[in-house]
């Protein structure tokens, strides 16, 4: 397949463009659009081939559903049953990094749903994402424009390497504002639970839901036979081919045992902007300062990326902190490392 690859920054100055994009939503095709947490591969979400096509261009397990992106908030309606809850969330965080679970209606098929009787909707606050859906008329399936099991891409190169020749369209918005993909929740009455952490937090969530629970997913690696309630966390995600291991421990300590690794190893390092000039420069790779923890997750998945394409045994990173956006990010991280964490004292 010949994939076109256009750029759009501004909706209005490219609508013609965009009116493309739509119609090749429209007629069945794939589009792969940016959106302020990660790039979307894009398809009819009301169309079980669309959504068959997505599976195929990701190489993604057919029980791992799909986000369907909408317009407005209350697209929902027609897709899924709404709550006050869910409205509450709309508008707190709405459109934005936020997807919701909630039972969906019989017009959304289960193979966009990974045979569940739910669906998860988000509206995308990204002007281009905004534009596209809102054109199209639908609402868009869209999983993370990657291979499965590569890091989300957060910049059109990166899709490029992943989608080239499986898609119909690719269009390059620039980089992705978050860098990690969205929130989940799904409600029920009055409670929430937190099936993935990302932009909203999880003390914003509790400024809105009088509870809100952590799945246990989140944080921690599930037994062999568990089944996490969120389908996508069972998987093995954002894994380079060399070991990540998650390094805890004061400052001082962690470095020194970096240089002292150096030394021994042929290894890659995520490190902070502040240790720069302490360590050697072969396979280096800043992620942000230590304190900017919005930093870190917009640039986690390119680092991910370049430590992949080299030549290193072993990848070191520093363990987040889980408090605001530190959870989404010790999220990934965990995941990257296959829960591989070092204590260093
Ligand atoms: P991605 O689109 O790649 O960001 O992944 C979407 C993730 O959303 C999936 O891996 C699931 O974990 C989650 N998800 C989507 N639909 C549902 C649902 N109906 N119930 C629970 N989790 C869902
Ligand atoms: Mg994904």
């Amino acid at each position: 397949m010949n994939t076109k690859i256009v750029t759009v920054h501004d909706p209005a100055q490219e609508l013609s463009t965009l009116k493309e994009a739509a119609e090749i939503l429209r007629t069945g095709g794939l589009v792969v659009f940016p959106t302020e947490t990660v790039y979307g591969l894009g398809g009819n979400g009301l169309d079980a081939d669309a959504a068959k096509k997505i599976y195929a261009a990701k190489g993604r397990p057919s029980d791992n559903p799909l986000i369907l992106h909408l317009a407005t908030p209350e697209d929902a309606e027609k897709y899924a049953y709404t709550s006050e809850l869910y409205y509450r969330l709309a508008r707190a965080f709405m459109p934005g990094p936020l997807t919701v679970v909630l039972p969906k209606r019989e017009i959304v098929p289960t193979s966009a749903t990974g045979g569940l009787e739910t669906v998860a909707l988000r509206c995308p606050s990204h002007p281009v994402a905004h534009k596209l859906i809102e054109l199209a008329g639908l609402p868009i399936a869209a999983p993370s424009a990657n291979i499965s099991g590569k890091p989300s891409p957060t910049c059109a190169e990166h899709v490029r390497e992943d989608l080239s020749g499986k898609v119909d369209m690719i269009i390059d918005g620039g980089e992705c504002d978050i860098g990690l993909e969205s929130t989940i929740v799904s409600v029920s009455g009055n409670s929430l639970t937190l099936l993935r952490p990302g932009g909203i937090t999880y003390d914003a969530l509790c400024m809105v839901a009088e509870h809100v629970t952590v799945a246990d997913a989140v944080l921690h690696k599930l037994a062999e036979n568990e089944r996490p309630l969120s389908p996508g966390m069972k998987y093995r995600h954002y894994a380079p081919k060399a070991p990540v291991v998650l390094l805890k421990g004061e400052d001082a300590r962690v470095l020194s045992f970096l240089l002292k690794e150096q030394k021994t190893k042929n290894c890659a390092i995520l490190c902070y902007d502040e240790e720069l000039a302490h360590l050697k420069q072969n396979n280096l790779i800043s992620v942000g300062k230590k304190d900017d923890i919005a930093a870190q997750a917009k640039c986690l998945f390119r680092a991910l990326r370049e430590a992949d394409a080299t030549d290193a045994e072993i990848i070191y990173a520093h363990l987040p902190p889980t408090d605001g956006l530190g959870l989404a990010l010790y999220n990934r991280m965990i995941r990257a490392a296959a829960h591989t964490i070092r204590e260093i004292d």
